[in-house]
């Protein structure tokens, strides 16, 4: 058995799910590939989503910029996450535009473009309501007021001007509206400062697909890149792209009565077969997923039993004719298997957080096309 836990990203449904996307957008759009390309591989759905017709990559930090860069990719990167200390130079000089919402950070960032004799390319983040990064209230108008004296000067330049969502994942939320109008007003003050942005952009994947009003000039698209509708509502043409899949590396046959790993959290109410599976929290199955989980093994689902550990966890296969070495799909694209979606609802969490979680240790591979269903 070479291996104990595999990736499958089929790079077909990243190009499907792109093109599904800018026809109902029918804007430009940012193939969002940070936390590793959702835990995908960054650099492989950065490339296929580039190939499928997305203008622009985006990521939260300067390495992950930066290793887009080192792969080849020359598409336009906006990188949003940075310390003010941050080495901005290496970033302008990999022509990679930065997101800055604070005057400290862009007094750093034009500083460094003077340094190079290069003209920093910046996008200024305001804050419409999430209250994470941006500039609010006062400090929005001196945010663009440095930005236009510093483009008069000639040490950078304002591409765009855009902001993030809270709460786009409900359909016509007052909140969106509310966003977008505070959006619009901090356009208004962008442009009486004298800049003039050419790209401006708020709505992440939820927006695209429902928020018309907050499209813009360009959407950034992460989760439905992936094939996970953001609304739980059935999208049409989004295809989940990855399957999360392993063999079955240990068999016992036992009696009713039995513990089953750590607690022991769960016995048996039978005599029953236990498949050991090789992937566990550490992996990204959470923890909080036990009582509820399920695997698809031998045509089935089959119960996740007992507490997930680091490392492994256990299935009931009842009376399956289970062997070592049997297949077993953790999540997959759907029909059958269980989803990303079924995995978030388990754990109470989100589909971004069960694709994040997947592991270092789980190896990933790429198709493109029909070679990736199982
Ligand atoms: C992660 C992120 C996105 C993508 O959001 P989805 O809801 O996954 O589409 C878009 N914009 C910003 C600023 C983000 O951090």
């Amino acid at each position: 058995m070479s291996f104990l836990g595999e990736a499958v990203v089929d790079l077909a449904a990243v190009a499907a799910n792109v093109r599904t996307v800018a026809a109902v957008a029918r804007t430009d759009l940012m193939a969002v590939v940070k936390a590793d390309g959702f835990g995908h591989g960054a650099i492989a759905v950065a490339r296929a989503a580039i190939a499928a017709g997305a203008g622009w990559l985006g990521v939260t930090s300067s390495a992950e910029a930066l290793s887009l860069r080192s792969a080849g990719l020359t598409a336009p990167i906006l990188s949003w996450l940075h310390a003010p200390d941050e080495d901005f130079g290496r970033l302008i000089a990999a022509r990679v535009d930065l997101g800055v919402s604070t005057v400290p950070h862009l007094h750093a960032v034009a500083a460094a473009g003077r340094r190079l004799g290069a003209r920093a390319v910046v996008q200024l983040k305001a804050d419409t309501g999430l209250s994470r990064n941006g500039a609010v209230g006062h400090e929005w108008p001196e945010l663009t007021g440095w930005a236009r004296k510093y483009e008069q000067e000639g040490s950078l330049r304002v591409r765009g001007v855009w902001s993030h969502l809270a709460d786009a994942e409900t359909p016509g939320s007052v909140s969106v509206a509310r966003q977008v109008s505070a959006f619009d007003e901090a356009l208004r003050i962008a442009r009486a400062a004298g800049l003039d942005p050419e790209l401006t952009h708020l709505a992440n994947s939820a927006a695209a697909l429902t928020a018309p009003a907050a499209r813009y000039d360009l959407c950034r698209i992460g989760i439905a890149l992936y094939g996970i509708d953001p609304l739980g509502a059935g999208t049409p043409g989004l295809r989940p792209a990855l399957t999360l899949r392993s063999r079955v590396v240990n068999v016992k046959r036992v009696g009713r009565g039995t513990g089953v790993s750590y607690g022991p959290d769960h016995v048996t109410t039978r005599p029953t077969t236990l498949a050991l599976l090789p992937l566990g929290f550490a992996d990204g199955l959470p923890r909080a997923a036990q009582g509820r989980a399920e695997v698809w093994l031998h045509g089935r689902r089959c119960p996740v039993v007992g507490r997930i550990a680091m490392d492994q966890c256990v299935i009931d296969a009842g009376e399956l004719p289970v062997a070592v070495g049997d297949p077993v799909t953790v999540l997959g694209p759907g029909g059958t298997a269980p989803t990303v979606a079924d995995w978030a609802r388990w754990a109470g969490t989100s589909p971004h957080e069960i694709l994040t979680g997947i592991g270092a240790r789980v190896r990933r591979t790429y198709r493109y096309g029909e070679a990736a269903a199982l």
